[in-house]
């Protein structure tokens, strides 16, 4: 049996008579650049968040970018984020000539630890971002508390958490700005880069749309310093048809996630492999199931050699990455990242998946600890 770690073809099968049809209505347009498909996009995603206003941008990265740009982030200035992340959280922070600062996660949610916080907010922080990473979100309360406490705007890495919630506010609405991702592998993924700024603020949702389009205001007369990043007419016709199924899709991301929880239960692997942990409060969409253990590798090449999908998030913590060598961090400053990185691994857990995929993945997984 061959178990992808992600089936988009088959994704599409699905769908492929409705995305035809937008397609085609683009084309007769030939309107490529924002417009009626990306504001239509816009006004039911801000409502599907929860945040009055959303602004389309060209990537998750450049939403994050933009937001930075918004709050007016300077050379010098100093940005919380974590290390176990994408690298685009901490990526965007050094583009704008500004410091990462590293706060570790926890182990059980391998989100940003709050308790950690309040230490490293010296006055020259002037933004904390957090990730809610592979679809749970942080413990956001704590941390918008802290940073309210200190006068510290908030962006939201959600780029692999749409839909996610916690204590009935969805991932995105928490922040001064929520940033998404409309890259292909991500819960709504388009047929390319795309990404999404959600805001409760109607003044920097103002000054985001300005941002993406080099900050002018009318043709030809700039207000801001910006830059060109709008999500594309095409992207957007294709995301909105995708959305109509993101619920249903992430309800079946729930319902494997619950399988694996059953059927890995019922194999006692307890002292060999640990499960995802959803924190109290939060309702998990699952971008990614990922398990741990310190037979890491062994198991990942068990599993391409019988035919299932795997995959590494994030193999290397952001502070002991080549590029940011300059930035002084050593091995042993985060140890739960650094842990975290030797020891995860994620399985499949896309919505199409069938029982016996699922099944298969659990039993090669318990004749892997069996043998080893
Ligand atoms: C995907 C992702 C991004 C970047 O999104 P792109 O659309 O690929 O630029 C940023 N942060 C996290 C945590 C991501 O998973």
């Amino acid at each position: 049996m061959n178990v992808p770690l992600l089936d988009l073809k088959s994704q599409y099968a699905g769908i492929k008579q409705d995305i035809q049809m937008v397609l085609e209505e683009v084309c007769a347009e030939q309107s490529f650049i924002l417009g009626a498909h990306v504001q239509k996009l816009e006004q039911t995603l801000a409502s599907y968040i929860g945040t009055d206003h959303a602004i389309g941008v060209a990537s998750g990265s450049d939403a994050l970018l933009l937001s930075l740009m918004e709050i007016g982030i300077q050379p010098g200035d100093r940005v919380v984020t974590v290390p176990f992340t994408f690298f685009a959280s901490a990526g965007v922070i050094s583009r704008l000539h500004a410091r990462p600062v590293f706060v570790d996660v926890t182990s059980d949610t391998f989100n940003l630890d709050p308790t950690r916080l309040a230490d490293i907010l010296t006055h020259d922080v002037k933004a904390i971002l957090p990730v809610h990473l592979f679809g749970q979100c942080a413990d956001m309360e704590t941390i918008i508390r802290i940073a309210d406490e200190q006068g510290i705007p908030v962006i939201e890495d959600a780029c692999q958490a749409i839909g996610a919630a916690r204590n009935g506010v969805q991932a995105g609405a928490f922040g001064r700005t929520g940033c998404f991702s409309f890259f292909p592998s991500k819960n709504l993924g388009g047929f390319g880069d795309g990404g999404l700024i959600a805001t409760r603020d109607p003044l920097v949702a103002e000054r985001l749309q300005l941002l993406r389009v080099h900050g002018s205001r009318s043709e030809y007369h700039h207000h801001l310093i910006g830059m060109n990043s709008r999500l594309d007419a095409l992207q957007a016709a294709i995301l909105q048809v995708k959305f109509q199924h993101l619920a249903q899709w992430t309800a079946k991301r729930q319902a494997h996630a619950a399988s694996y929880q059953q059927l890995f239960h019922a194999c006692n692997l307890d002292e060999r492999l640990t499960l995802p942990i959803v924190a109290s409060g939060n309702s998990h969409v699952y971008n990614q199931f990922t398990i741990r253990t310190p037979q890491r590798d062994e198991l990942s090449a068990y599993l391409t050699q019988h035919g299932i999908g795997n995959r590494i998030y994030y193999p290397v913590p952001l502070h002991l990455q080549e590029c940011y060598q300059a930035l002084g961090y050593h091995k042993g400053d985060f140890p739960v990242s650094e842990q975290l990185s030797q020891e995860v691994l994620s399985l499949p857990i896309y919505p199409e998946l069938t029982p016996d995929q699922l099944q298969y993945v659990v039993d090669t997984i318990k004749n892997f600890f069996d043998r080893h």
